[in-house]
């Protein structure tokens, strides 16, 4: 940390865990607060470049985009980010020659905000690094192997064994959190039988901003829209959901048998495909913090909840968490008050708990009425897709849902000024 960019006796918050919301809580708070706060984001995948996140895409929500534009990463993604125009739903079985559209849901008018963007976790995270280090953030690539309270502070200790003292520590340090685990909060969870295999595909045609979701026995098959590039052309994300005992077999071809077992369920609606990045497979779990806070210690993104991806949902609700967070500790230093106290932490808790909490259940749920093959379950959900295509207030509802923008939202959503 260097003293131009901290003033002598700031309060000093630490960011353990550099994925996408951590990266932006530490970013938010840096910007918003300059040389009063000292800001420090440890991640030993920093040493990396962050490569573990090669071939990985999102589905970022119209309020998670509002965010990042406040932030002024947006603008640093040029030519990175697709917006997803519509979204067509089908339920069918593996064999079957034609996957029948049940649901289409998207823009109502010409010129009104996509509900999403696809976003590449590269250029994103590099976004974000451009914009921390731009901001003062101090980016250190050790690990945090333990916190402990200390006075009015927390000792947090580095994998070197180094020590430090901060004000507050967020972590985001992923599902197997260690400081969670430290703390001593529980965690309700279990593993879904399935896995989240996610690849980059080329086309032929243009996708012309359409994602498709493929409800099929083993699980969702979600084709959603890259900006151009490939071999072909055209790109698309895949996030392709299996039961894990079936993945092996899958995926132990060589990439022309996987292509082939892509194409079953991708279909030649685009045209001729292509692998061109991937496939990698994700153990899928569901699993919900007991407490979002401990003394001085708050919790966001996967290791305060991990949701199914059905949805693609679970980064969106982590950069919720940030935007609450971010508010809260920022509201508490402009009023004076300790950043880390009590208080600050109890009002993040009780912004975000409810909506992971929905968010679980409805992804849980989704994931058990689609994933099966059971016939009088497939008539219900096939007539229950019919009845909201023909409605256009629940369209707009679930639109309103998808993009993160029902309900009461923390500033940074809303697009505003922490
Ligand atoms: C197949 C699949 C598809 C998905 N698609 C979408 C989608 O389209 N849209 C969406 O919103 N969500 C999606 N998600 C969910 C999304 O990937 C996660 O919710 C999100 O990546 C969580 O980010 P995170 O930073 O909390 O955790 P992670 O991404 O796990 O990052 C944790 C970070 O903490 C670091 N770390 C770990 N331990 C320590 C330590 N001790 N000290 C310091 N640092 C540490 C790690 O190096 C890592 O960088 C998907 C998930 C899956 C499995």
């Amino acid at each position: 940390m260097t003293s131009s960019t901290v003033r002598p006796g700031a309060r000093h918050i630490l960011v353990a865990g550099g994925g996408i919301p951590g990266l932006a809580l530490a970013l938010a708070l840096k910007q918003a607060h300059g040389p009063a706060l000292a800001a420090t984001l440890c991640d030993p995948a920093l040493a990396s470049g962050g490569s573990r996140q090669r071939g990985r895409a999102y589905a970022v929500a119209a309020g998670a985009r509002r965010m990042l534009e406040r932030l002024g990463v947006w603008e640093r993604l040029t030519g990175a980010a697709q917006p997803i125009h519509d979204m067509a739903i089908s339920d069918s079985r593996l064999a079957d020659p034609v996957r029948p559209v049940f649901l289409t849901f998207g823009q109502d008018r010409e010129g009104e905000d996509p509900f999403a963007h696809m976003v590449e976790a590269e250029p994103l995270v590099e976004a974000l690094l451009a914009g921390a280090r731009e901001a003062g953030l101090v980016l250190d690539a050790r690990g945090v192997s333990g916190a402990r309270p200390e006075g009015r502070a927390m000792r947090v200790t580095l994998s070197d064994g180094e020590s430090l003292a901060a004000s507050l520590v967020a972590a985001s340090d992923g599902a197997r959190s260690r400081l969670r685990e430290a703390a001593g909060i529980g965690w309700v969870g279990r593993s879904y039988p399935q896995m989240g295999i996610v690849a980059t595909i080329g086309h032929a045609r243009d996708h012309e901003g359409r994602a498709y979701e493929h409800f099929l026995p083993g699980g969702p098959f979600a084709i959603l829209p890259l900006t151009r590039g490939g071999r072909l052309g055209h790109r698309s994300s895949i996030v392709w959901t299996e039961r894990a005992a079936d993945v092996p077999a899958l995926l132990g071809g060589g990439p022309e048998e996987v292509l082939a077992e892509i194409e079953r369920r991708f279909t030649l609606n685009l045209g001729a495909l292509s692998l061109e990045d991937g496939p990698s497979a994700h153990p899928l779990a569901f699993g919900l913090a007991r407490s979002y806070r401990a003394e001085r210690l708050a919790l966001l993104g996967d290791a305060a909840h991990v949701i199914h991806p059905i949805a693609g949902q679970g980064l969106n609700l982590g950069l919720a968490d940030a935007a609450a967070l971010a508010e809260a500790v920022s509201d508490a230093l402009r009023l004076g008050m300790d950043p880390g106290g009590e208080d600050v932490l109890r009002a993040y808790e009780r912004s975000r708990r409810f909506d992971a909490l929905a968010m679980a259940a409805a992804t849980d749920g989704l994931n058990r009425l689609f994933s099966n093959d059971v016939l009088p379950v497939r008539l219900i959900r096939d007539l229950g897709l019919g009845l909201v295509d023909r409605s256009p207030a629940l369209k707009r509802f679930f639109i309103g849902e998808a993009a993160g923008l029902r309900g009461e939202q923390p500033r940074l959503l809303r697009g505003e000024a922490l």
